[in-house]
């Protein structure tokens, strides 16, 4: 295919597809072929600014609309990409190159908080109370902020965004998605499916772009408030600038999740609950395994274990080939394979013990994709940066303790606080590391405790800058904002004369 041919994924401004005029662009690519399948625009100041000016005028139409009116858009939405959302797994799988039936989950995972959102009206109902002080009542609105700003990274172009705008759409804001520019096609296909369900134009944007587009939102003093989900220094960076310029933010970062294993543990299920958490989606989740810390007397018999499954592990084009799918596909792109197979040479320079090794892995017939072979390293020392940074890839590392205690020890040293998990079949240790461990997501014998959408997400320490989780009840408190409404209807009974006090009856 020649340059020309490829197409140019645009921007979703006013309710339409809109072909970008930066001549700005950057490469979508297959990552099972390693070839470019489109590029993406990158937006400039004026498209942002576009983008922003629709998204303005679009909350001025839908925050009027009544409660029922939103209702009926957000059924019609959950209707449709349920009908439909095997044509987005589609999608994610040719731009991220995670298998099909994984890009499927990560969409059921999103459609749960569009369906929580559709019972929107509960959530954001005030409260009242009647003659809090003599003939005053006292009673609360929750009203939309406005424009609110999501920027999404690459690992779930569909999940990600959907824990946000189906919430904030549901509240009756205007959403600005800013997507990843690795695999900005979803996105667009979600503001497709809006408009089908019969969302007013304006209501849901997307601006491709890079840190253009991303300052762009930051800076604009017409948006509201910014959610952002990606790398640890990035969501520092978004949460210190949207703060500085007065904007409501939650920026989720980046993690290093660790598994404790206790001796009493079952060693077989240990072992696949941590090939399930280390190399799904090759590793690229937020809430995968990457250390499995195994107390000293079973850790023989566990890598033991966990070597065996991985040599069953077929690796190969997320879309499958001749209908069999693999169970992991390629990374995102040669950039970041290459990354991850340095943090491998790290750990062995650094002194760990390389188990299984994926580096240099190819695919027979795919040999210019990017894939990565699933690693098991032994003995990493929690002194190496392949211990102590985010690896983001299929790289499972075991750290051996002495006990619990130097478990959540080591756990709590970290700097991220994302997810973490415990097994074993001892009731009184899991209760001791659901108290003691700080982290934000915790899993006794569950290796990926991503919450249920009615409960939040989210980590501690460096991986959530902000005190708003995503979705559930937090999710509802970040994209609305309280009126407290003190009220009373004079009469010469009540009013309570010329008092220059606090009243106080
Ligand atoms: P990233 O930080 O590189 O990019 C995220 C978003 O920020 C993208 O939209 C990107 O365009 C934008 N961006 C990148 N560089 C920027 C800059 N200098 N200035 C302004 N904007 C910039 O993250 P990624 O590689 O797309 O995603 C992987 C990371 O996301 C991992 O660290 C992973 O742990 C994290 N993540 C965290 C969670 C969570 O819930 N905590 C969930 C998913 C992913």
């Amino acid at each position: 295919m020649s340059i020309i041919d490829i197409r140019t994924v645009s921007h979703w401004i006013d309710g339409a597809e809109r072909p970008s005029r930066s001549g700005r662009t950057a490469p979508i690519y297959n990552p099972a072929t390693g070839a470019v399948q489109a590029h993406v625009a990158l937006a400039d100041q004026n498209e942002i600014d576009e983008a922003i000016a629709s998204a303005t005028h679009g909350f001025k139409v839908w925050s009027r609309y009544s409660i029922a009116k939103r209702q009926t858009v957000l059924f019609s939405f959950r209707e449709l990409l349920n009908a439909r959302k095997g044509e987005l797994a589609d999608i994610i799988t040719a731009e991220h190159g995670k298998v099909r039936s994984d890009a499927m989950g990560e969409i059921l995972r999103g459609q749960e908080v569009v369906e929580l959102a559709t019972g929107f009206p509960h959530l954001i109902k005030g409260a009242f109370s009647e003659n809090a002080s003599t003939g005053i009542d006292v009673y609360s609105l929750k009203q939309p902020l406005g424009v609110v700003g999501i920027i999404s990274p690459f690992n779930f172009p569909a999940m990600v965004p959907m824990w946000f705008f189906p919430i904030a759409i549901a509240a009756g804001n205007a959403v600005v998605l800013k997507p990843s520019e690795k695999d900005p096609s979803a996105a667009l296909w979600l503001a497709q499916l809006w408009k089908e369900a019969g969302l007013p134009d304006g209501v849901f944007t997307v601006l491709q772009g890079d840190k253009l587009a991303v300052d762009g939102l930051l800076n604009s003093p017409d948006v509201q408030s910014i959610s952002f989900v990606g790398s640890t220094p990035i969501a520092q960076y978004i949460y210190e600038t949207a703060s500085k310029n007065g904007k409501r933010v939650q920026a989720l970062g980046g993690a290093k999740n660790h598994m404790l294993v206790l001796p009493d543990a079952d060693l077989d299920l240990v072992a696949d609950q941590a090939i399930n958490a280390g190399f799904g989606a090759a590793g690229e989740r937020c809430m995968a395994i990457s250390v499995v810390l195994a107390v000293e007397t079973v850790a023989d018999e566990l890598i033991e274990k966990i070597t065996a499954r991985i040599a069953d592990l077929r690796i190969g084009n997320g879309a499958g080939v001749d209908g069999v799918e693999p169970d992991m596909g390629p990374l995102i792109t040669d950039v970041h394979r290459d990354k991850v197979s340095s943090y491998v040479d790290i750990a062995e320079a650094d002194g760990a013990t390389v188990v299984v090794d994926g580096r240099g892995y190819t695919v027979e017939g795919h040999e210019e994709g990017f894939f990565f072979g699933p690693t098991l390293l032994d003995k990493v020392p929690t002194t190496s940066r392949a211990y102590t940074e985010e690896i983001f890839g299929p790289v499972l590392s075991i750290v051996r303790v002495a006990s619990y205690d130097e478990g959540v020890e080591l756990i709590n040293s970290g700097e991220f606080g994302n997810g973490t998990a415990i097994f074993t079949n001892d009731g009184g240790a899991a209760r001791r590391f659901q108290n003691e461990v700080e982290v934000g997501m915790i899993g006794i014998n569950v290796p990926i405790p991503v919450p249920v959408a009615y409960h939040s997400f989210g980590g501690w320490k460096k991986s959530l800058f902000g005190d708003a989780k995503a979705y559930g009840v937090h999710g509802f408190d970040f994209f609305t904002r309280e009126k407290a409404v003190t009220s009373r209807w004079l009469d010469p009974a009540t009013h309570g004369g010329i008092n220059l006090g606090f009243p106080q009856n």
